[in-house]
Order: structure tokens, then sequence, then C-alpha cells
């Protein structure tokens, strides 16, 4: 049985509350959104569920720093919002139509799956990809830094005393695309890609790639966004950035597929998201 040592439950009213009910149980609290993750959890330790779906961190809006996505807004509100699905090319509804099925993205939230970020998950991919800034707020203070960023520290102790409040993905001028390979509909992904363009004068401007599920989890392409910088977009550039991708992406093995798998599909999808993002960005 899964959190088993589990004594109350609580509906918190605001951050303030949740903060400090968290603070109460010293480290035997967590946090609940849609608890998809947190149900098939093995930590025992865990007295208190505090519930913030109640607290006012569900929304979608746009202002000048870009889309701010409240942390509790589950997948299924930001997949048909109109805001969302106009942002970027329409990645977003792109990405979450693959994520699992309709049932779990009902409940699921964007916070929860950002502060999960499982290593074979899409929405990290995307969110690195996409440049997403997360803001947080402890007993002290509210916090903010690039998920990409965040991605490089020890994320989940910061969480242990925190709450995410909202991601804001920047304006982008120009498209991004998103493709998962998983063994059928709503399985996890063996591999995903995430890619980006924008296009000056016939040439591209400026270009952001994510691969995911490597087994590791999702990151930039840094030398492969350099290599693409000023050049024409087409066919040839396309082969050219696979040929790079197989020679350089560090991949590994697990149980769902091997590296060597990894290292030839990873390849095939950052050149097709490019064909692809490069096509919608000249529409
Ligand atoms: C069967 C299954 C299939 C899946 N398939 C996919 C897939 O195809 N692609 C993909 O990208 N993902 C997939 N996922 C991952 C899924 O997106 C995440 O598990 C989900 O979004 C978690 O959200 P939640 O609201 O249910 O989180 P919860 O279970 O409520 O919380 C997860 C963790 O985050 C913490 N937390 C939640 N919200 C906050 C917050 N605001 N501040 C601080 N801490 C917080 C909780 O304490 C807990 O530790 C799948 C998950 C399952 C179970």
């Amino acid at each position: 049985m899964r959190l088993r040592g589990v004594l109350r439950f609580h509906w918190a009213r605001d951050v303030d509350e949740a903060l400090s009910l968290l603070r109460a149980y010293e480290g035997k609290g967590a946090i609940l959104a849609g608890g998809v993750d947190l149900a098939r959890s093995a930590r025992t330790d865990i007295e208190g569920l505090i519930d913030i779906t109640g607290t006012g961190l569900s929304y979608v809006r746009e202002d000048p720093k870009g889309l701010r996505i409240g942390a509790t807004t589950t997948l299924s509100e930001l997949l048909f919002h109109p805001l969302s699905r106009e942002y970027a090319g329409g990645v977003i509804a792109e990405t979450l139509r693959l994520v699992a099925y309709p049932a779990l993205r009902n409940v699921a939230t964007i916070g929860g799956a950002t502060v999960s970020a499982h290593p074979w998950a899409d929405i990290p991919t995307m969110l690195v990809a996409l440049g997403a800034e997360a803001r947080w707020r402890n007993e002290e203070k509210e916090e903010k830094a690039s998920v990409e960023e965040l991605y490089k520290t020890q994320f989940r102790g910061i969480f242990r005393e925190a709450i995410l409040l909202e991601l804001v993905l920047p304006h982008w001028d120009g498209v991004f695309v998103f493709e998962k390979i998983g063994r059928n509909a709503g399985d996890i992904a063996l591999l995903n890609v995430c890619a980006g363009l924008g296009l000056r004068e016939g040439k591209i401007a400026w270009a952001r790639v994510a691969v995911g599920a490597r087994p590791e989890r999702g990151e930039r392409l840094p030398w492969l966004e350099e290599m693409l910088l000023g050049k024409e977009p087409d066919e040839n550039l396309w082969k050219k950035a696979e040929e790079e991708v197989k020679e350089r992406i560090k991949v590994g093995s697990d149980r769902r597929a091997s590296g060597e798998w990894r290292r030839e599909v990873a390849g095939v999808l950052v050149r097709r998201t490019l064909a692809r993002a490069a096509g919608k960005a000249v529409k």
C-alpha cells in the first residue's frame, strides 16, 4: 500500500496557509495537486497531505513577459485554453495531447509535472526548450529561476519547503514543435524532442532544441543551436543536423530502449522537428 503513513488531509485556502502547514509537519507533509504521482509515491514518511488546488493557482494569462500558467492548472485546462493554443505555433497543445490520456490530464497539473520532472516525461523537455521560468515561494521569500537552471540543482529539496506558484513562458517570434516516440498511444516516451525556430529574411535567427528521455531529462543541444544560426532552412541543413545529433548526442540504455536506438532516433526526430518548425514558421 502506498502513502500508508498519512494521518491528515488539509484543504489549504491560500498559499500562506499551505506553507505554514508544510512547515508545521517538519518534512512529514506533502503538497498535493492532481495527486497522480503522489498516489504512487513510495514515501512512507508522509503524515499530512496539503491540497493546494483551492489556493487560486489555476489560471492561464498573458502579459508582456509571456504566458503565465498557475501551478495547479490541469493539463486539460491548459491544453484547451485559447491562449495556449495560440502560443508559439501551438506547441503546448501539441505536447499535451501526447501526455498520457484524457482522464489523467483532467487531474494532473502543470506544477506537479514540473516538480516531479520524470526524466522520461514530455513536459520538462517542452519547458526547457521554451525557456520557461518557474516562480515559487517558501516561508521567507519568493524566488524564480529558469526551469533549465532549476533542473541542474537539487530542486526536489527546494519543493519540500516551497510551493511552485507559476510558470512564465516567454513570447517567441517564431514557432516550436514537439515529437515523441512511445510504444503506443498513451505510453511514456522512449525519446522526445521539442524544437523551435525563428526566421529573418529567409535565414535562421534563433534556434532552440531540447531532447528528453535519453533516458535523462530533457536538455538543450547548444552546439546544434549555434550551428543552425544564420543558415538557410532547407533539407540539406536538416540532414546535417541529423548527422551531427547522431554523432554527438549523449544517450544511454535502460530497460525501455538501447542507447544505440536512441542515438539513431534522436537524429531522426531532430530532423523532423526542425523541418516541421521551419515549415510552420514561413506560413
Ligand atoms: C500513468 C502516468 C502516465 C504519465 N504519462 C506522462 C506522459 O506521457 N508525459 C508526461 O510528460 N508526463 C506523464 N506523466 C507524468 C505526469 O504529467 C505527472 O505525474 C503529473 O503531471 C503530476 O501532476 P500532479 O498534479 O498529479 O502532481 P502530484 O502527484 O499532486 O504531485 C507530484 C509531486 O509534486 C509536488 N507538487 C505538486 N504541485 C506542487 C507545487 N505547486 N509546488 C510544490 N510541489 C508540488 C508534490 O508534493 C509531489 O511531490 C504520467 C504520469 C502517470 C502517473
